[in-house]
């Protein structure tokens, strides 16, 4: 038996907030530990398709797939539990806490770390925590309360505290929010070196990250699929074009 490629599966996606449809019977697919991108206007749907996969908003019709399992409409608790996380627009650091300390919080979710909490689990948490704390460039900060770090290196940590989970699936909600080219590349190089043991879905609308980031290309409109490509296929589409339009 082949193993299913597929990581992620979404099919017939439907959201109706009191008759507004946010989503509309979307459909796309992702393989496993690849990098997907997910760009739309302001208000295509993205954030509530990631709240739809993560079991936050409930879907009207259509399923999800994860893993090979139909995940459709579970308690957000047991999604996240099956090994997806999610990063959100906002910086969801615990400020009171070190870098290295809200990295250490995260890894105890890990799922994995259930099983073997005992004799040597401690160390392996501690390198774990080190190997990340490289990962996210924040070594050097590994002593510094994550509320005195810079908006930058707060969206890092948040990105290292998503991966100590443990997760498979990493959903990034505009992970470079309010931030200037410099950090903007680092990013686009941070999500590159997760890939492999980790697919990533990445929600952006600034397309010079886009284009560095050099993935396949799902576009969103009005909750709809409109198309996928690469950076390029997709820039140079006449529809995708006037969507944008007005912006
Ligand atoms: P995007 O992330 O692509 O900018 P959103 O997913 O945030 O878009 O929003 C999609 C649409 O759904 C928007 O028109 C938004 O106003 C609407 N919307 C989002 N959340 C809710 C909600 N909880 N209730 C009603 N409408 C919502
Ligand atoms: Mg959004």
């Amino acid at each position: 038996v082949t193993p299913d490629p597929y990581i992620l599966k979404l099919d017939g996606i439907t959201v109706d907030f009191d008759g507004f449809k946010a989503i509309d019977n979307f459909s796309m697919t992702l393989e496993r530990g690849q990098l997907r991108v997910l760009i739309g206007p302001n208000g295509a749907g993205k954030s509530t398709l990631c709240d739809t996969i993560i079991g936050r908003v409930q879907s009207a019709a259509g399923t999800v797939t994860f893993n090979g399992a139909d995940i459709t409409n579970l308690p957000e608790f047991e999604i996240v539990r099956r090994g997806i996380c999610r990063k959100f627009q906002t910086p969801g650091v615990l400020p009171s806490l070190t870098v290295r300390d809200n990295l250490l919080v995260s890894a105890r979710r890990d799922r994995r770390w259930w099983k073997g909490l005992g004799h040597g689990a401690k160390r392996e948490e501690a390198e774990k925590v080190e190997a990340l704390l490289d990962k996210i460039g924040l070594t050097e900060r590994a002593e510094t309360f994550a509320r005195d770090l810079a908006h930058g290196e707060k969206q890092w940590l948040e990105i290292g505290m998503v991966v100590a989970t443990g997760a498979e699936l990493l959903l990034l909600d505009e992970p470079t929010a309010g931030m200037g080219p410099n950090e903007t590349s680092k990013t686009a190089k941070l999500i590159h070196s997760l890939l492999g043991d980790h697919a990533v879905l990445v929600i952006d609308h600034d397309m010079a990250f886009v284009e560095e980031l050099g993935a396949k290309v799902t576009v969103m409109h009005q909750g709809k699929f409109l198309k996928q490509g690469s950076v390029a296929d997709v820039r140079a589409d006449p529809e995708v074009a006037a969507v944008y339009l007005g912006r």
